[in-house]
């Protein structure tokens, strides 16, 4: 998962990006960037560490121009290194271009395979890396139309900003998994993954980029295109459960709210005998509210936060993220000595952060601890840029509950149930939950992994095994096959009508469909 944000034609352009940045920094801390255009050149800066730790006011001076984008990583494809930190930035035939990518691509590998076997030279092992390439190399006239030529030929999940010296570029996947937001600081088009960023820059939420979009943003205003088919969308759940800040509006609805509605459904499918209800802050916040609002019980502040240390599930590595654990919530004994517990998380990963918490509680003196959790047991991997990749790495996908509960010396255990959190979510079935149910609205191309795009030898013919916990039946789903895609993809509603783009002999034939929306100020 990560943040991005930009800013087009305005004076403050690197300082804004720097604060839309800095309000995204719970997407991402294993880096940060920015790339602002002067119109003439792209200037680039991108570093290891917070934003707060790699910006200084020297730093932004060296950012000049009217437009700019901004990332903040954390790391699902490629190491945790400066070499696939974002934006990733070039310089080709054709001019300058930056790219900032919130999502996983899940034929990224396959991809760069082939542009290697023909004489492409990565120089990072980012996913991201292969829209770059596929871009540099179409024949399309704009640099609009050869972003969507490249973004025809990538699958899973992805939300895009790009820069060059005269545009910025948004684009968000045809399924939505990754949120992207417009909005606009007086005449000035924003785009970022949160609401929450436009807030602190005093900027206006104007709405979702729509899944399947690309908004062109230049000196004309913003356009738009759509790229995808008009699909069921498959919006990642997580992001309601814990990515998203509490305070971001997320496909309409305010998280916090969305949050305590869990927690208040949580109480209904499993109430508890206890004295108190209390959060793992602070995602675990909002659902501890509505259990305890739902079930008569007060809610006290068991933890006090070290607000210096970041947040311990996107941490890279598992020393990392267990010291961490520590070093950052401090039980109060005052609050729970002789009490029954409840003890409220968003999610359950890896177990060995709440064993820690659970084990907290019992040495401060509560008399029993009931863990509650506001999404359903976390079963299985995800490839679309959340990083629990293997279903090892999953208590959930190892143990069943009853024994999770012994496992973590919980004197109760409740996960919310799939039809609870999709419920409180707002209900339908445009939501992906492959992590809960298994069922993955674009299986991958081959087993991922982090490191997945590594160097390794070129693809068999033959296709290898789908990773361990993937439901077959998932499998065996008709893939958002590129054919498929383009036979249902509207005809480009080109800013440039003059310029429309040789469309590819196999897309050739796709029938007439809505265009995308039209104006967006
Ligand atoms: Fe989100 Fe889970 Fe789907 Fe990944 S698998 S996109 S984390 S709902």
């Amino acid at each position: 998962m990560c943040g991005i944000f930009g800013i087009y034609d305005h004076p403050e352009a690197s300082n804004h990006t720097y604060l839309g940045l800095y309000a995204l920094q719970h997407r991402g801390q294993e880096s940060a960037g920015i790339v602002s255009s002067d119109e003439k050149q792209l200037h680039h800066y991108r570093q290891m560490g917070l934003v707060s730790e790699v910006f200084s006011r020297d730093i932004l001076r060296r950012l000049p121009g009217r437009s700019a984008i901004g990332h903040v990583r954390y790391s699902t494809t490629g190491s945790s290194e400066l070499k696939n930190a974002q934006p990733f930035m070039v310089d080709y035939a054709r001019g300058m271009m930056a790219i900032a990518h919130n999502g996983n691509l899940t034929n990224a590998s396959l991809i760069r395979s082939e542009l290697e076997s023909r004489g492409s030279i990565f120089q990072s092992n980012m996913d991201t890396e292969v829209i770059v390439h596929l871009i540099a190399r179409s024949k399309e006239k704009t640099f609009f139309e050869r972003t969507v030529h490249a973004l025809r030929q990538v699958e899973g999940a992805y939300s895009l900003l790009f820069l060059t010296e005269k545009e910025m570029v948004a684009a968000r996947d045809p399924l939505g998994f990754r949120p992207l937001v417009l909005g606009s600081l007086k005449d000035s088009p924003v785009v970022a993954s949160e609401t929450c960023a436009f807030d602190l820059i005093g900027a206006t939420f104007v709405r979702d980029i729509e899944p399947g979009e690309i908004v062109i943003i230049d000196s004309r205003g913003p356009r738009s295109v759509r790229i995808g088919p008009v699909a069921k969308p498959a919006r990642c759940i997580f992001e309601y459960v814990y990515f998203a800040r509490p305070d971001s509006s997320l496909w309409g609805r305010t998280c916090h709210t969305v949050r305590k509605q869990l927690g208040r459904q949580l109480a209904a499918e499993h109430p508890a005998k206890a004295d108190v209800v209390v959060a793992v802050p602070d995602s675990g916040s909002s659902a501890a509210l509505g259990f305890a609002e739902a079930s008569g019980l007060p809610f006290e502040f068991a933890y006090i936060r070290n607000h210096y240390v970041g947040r311990t599930f996107i941490a890279p590595s598992q020393v990392d993220r267990d010291l961490k654990a520590r070093v950052k919530l401090n039980v109060m004994p005052a609050v729970v000595k002789d009490k029954r517990v409840v003890i409220v998380d968003d999610s359950i990963i890896r177990g060995t952060t709440t064993i820690g918490r659970i084990a907290e509680l019992k040495r401060a003196g509560a008399r029993e601890v009931h863990m509650r959790v506001s999404c359903p047991p976390t079963r299985h991997p995800c490839f679309y840029g959340v990083d629990f990749p293997s279903p090892d790495q999953l208590i959930a996908a190892r143990m069943s509950v009853g024994d999770i509960q012994r496992f973590l010396c919980a004197d109760s255990l409740g996960y919310l149930s799939i039809e609870g959190l999709t419920a409180a979510c707002g209900g339908g079935d445009g939501f992906c939950r492959a992590c809960y149910d298994g069922v993955y609205p674009i299986p991958p191309e081959e087993p991922m992994a982090k490191e997945c795009m590594e160097r390794k030898p070129p693809p068999t013919a033959q296709a290898p095994p789908l990773p361990a916990g993937m439901d077959t039946k998932a499998a065996k789903r008709p893939r958002l096959k590129k054919a498929a895609v383009a036979a249902a993809t509207p005809p480009l509603d080109h800013p440039e009508p003059e310029a429309a783009p040789a469309k590819p002999a196999r897309r050739a034939t796709r029938p007439a469909g809505p265009a995308g929306p039209a104006e967006l100020f």
